[in-house]
């Protein structure tokens, strides 16, 4: 098992990338820290209970809640598998704790994208609470409106995806997770791919990236 970290701000367009090269590719998994703990909410587990506040408000749950989960993935996965990595580590520390667990780290690619497009990008997306596809109202839309193609199930909004709270996760995404952009340079990790185009440009530019 080897893993590659996916960095990039809200609504850049990385579960998008990593569902799709999932979805196409057996070796790879897409594991999104976001997806963890929308499920730890939904179920109300005391990790569900304990980060939803942070959620809500557009703020990081704390680094122990999420590593243990992040950890306890990383130990049950075992074989010929590269696990996309979708959201963590979000910060220094959290980045310091992932070194620690010992699983190599192939490459970290950067999905850049302007913050005036991540807005727009973020006003539009709607999600399958069930098999989690992400979609777009207009770059990506579902065959049938407001309906996910793979199962059926009537797509939601993220609650966190409204306007305000889009501009305080931007905010936290510039303070906290952008140095890890110069702490993976410095290692020789960092890749970069440019964001900013359709799926399957920026799904194939990743492949060729990690
Ligand atoms: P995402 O789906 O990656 O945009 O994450 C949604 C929310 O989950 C974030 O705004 C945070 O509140 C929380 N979250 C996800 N990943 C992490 C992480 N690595 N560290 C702290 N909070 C996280």
């Amino acid at each position: 098992m080897n893993i590659v970290i996916l960095l990039g701000a809200p609504g850049s367009g990385k579960g998008t990338i990593a569902g799709r090269l999932a979805s196409e590719n057996a070796h790879l998994k897409h594991v999104s820290s976001g997806d963890l703990l929308r499920g730890a909410v939904a179920k109300g587990t005391p990790a569900g209970v304990e980060a939803k506040g942070y959620m809500e408000k557009g703020a990081l749950v704390p680094d122990a809640l999420i590593a243990q989960m992040i950890q306890d993935v990383i130990a049950e996965t075992t074989g010929d598998v590269t696990m996309l990595l979708d959201g963590f580590p979000r910060n220094v520390a959290q980045a310091e704790i992932l070194e620690k667990t010992g699983a190599p780290i192939k490459s970290v690619v950067l999905v850049d994208v302007p913050d005036t497009i991540i807005q727009d990008r973020i006003a539009g997306r709607r999600t399958c609470p069930k098999c989690k596809a992400g979609y777009h109202v207009k770059a990506l839309p579902p065959k049938v409106e407001g309906i996910c193609d793979h199962c059926g199930t009537a797509l939601v909004t993220r609650k966190d995806d409204n306007p305000d709270t889009v501009k305080d996760r931007l905010v936290v995404y510039h303070r906290e997770t952008e140095p890890l952009i110069a702490f993976y340079e410095q290692k020789g990790l960092l890749r970069k791919i440019d964001g900013n185009r359709d799926l399957a440009t920026n799904a194939q530019a990743f492949l060729a990236a990690m």
